[in-house]
């Protein structure tokens, strides 16, 4: 399957396929079945970081099988760039009363953890019951804030990704597989 996918140019860059759409909906349906398990006779609230976590939530909310609400927040730090501006700032809060409720944080990609420290700190203040972490990747060499994550689909060398919701300048999130910059 891997071998079958063609690479693809965006914005003038090249980028092959790194997780093909069958490895990312299998691990998420294991992700499913686990926060089904931890949650059993509770009713969490996913909260989608957008915009990058909407895809991959969607999918990650179809394998969970307890009653489950969502909602979204949305965060602002990279700009167009490829490179973390290390600048948080939140451009979108969550609707949802938070209070009691036992939360799950769900990011697309975690890299220097600082953007998922920022949304454990801020829906903290919020008084929920029980806060929890997912995120489809995680780059295991590029993190530098203490931030502990619950449930992690994979991680990934540190190497831009894009596509299932990712980004590169506002391109790519449509693709079904996820793609890595290729060097040049
Ligand atoms: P952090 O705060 O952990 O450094 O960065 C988290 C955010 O940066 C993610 O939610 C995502 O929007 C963006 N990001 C980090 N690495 C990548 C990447 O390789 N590709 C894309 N498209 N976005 C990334």
């Amino acid at each position: 399957m891997r071998d079958s996918v063609p690479a693809i140019r965006l914005n003038g860059e090249t980028f092959g396929v790194y997780l093909t759409a069958d490895q990312i909906q299998r691990r998420v349906s294991e992700l499913g079945a686990e926060i089904s398990a931890a949650y059993e006779g509770r009713r969490p609230i996913l909260v989608g970081v957008l915009n990058g976590a909407f895809m991959f939530l969607a999918d990650l909310m179809r394998a969970i099988d307890v009653p489950c609400e969502v909602d979204f927040i949305k965060l602002s730090s990279y700009g167009d760039s490829k490179i973390t501006s290390g600048v948080v700032r939140e451009l979108k809060s969550v609707d949802a009363n938070l209070r009691d409720k036992d939360v799950i944080i769900v990011e697309d990609i975690v890299d220097t953890g600082l953007s998922m420290q920022y949304l454990v700190d801020t829906i903290a203040q919020y008084e929920p019951a029980s806060v929890a972490t997912a995120t489809l990747l995680q780059k295991e060499d590029a993190t530098v804030a203490d931030v502990y994550l619950d449930y992690v689909g994979f991680a990934i060398s540190n190497l831009f990704v894009v596509g299932y919701g990712l980004d590169y300048s506002q391109l790519g999130r449509n693709l079904e597989h996820i793609y890595i910059l290729q060097e040049s």
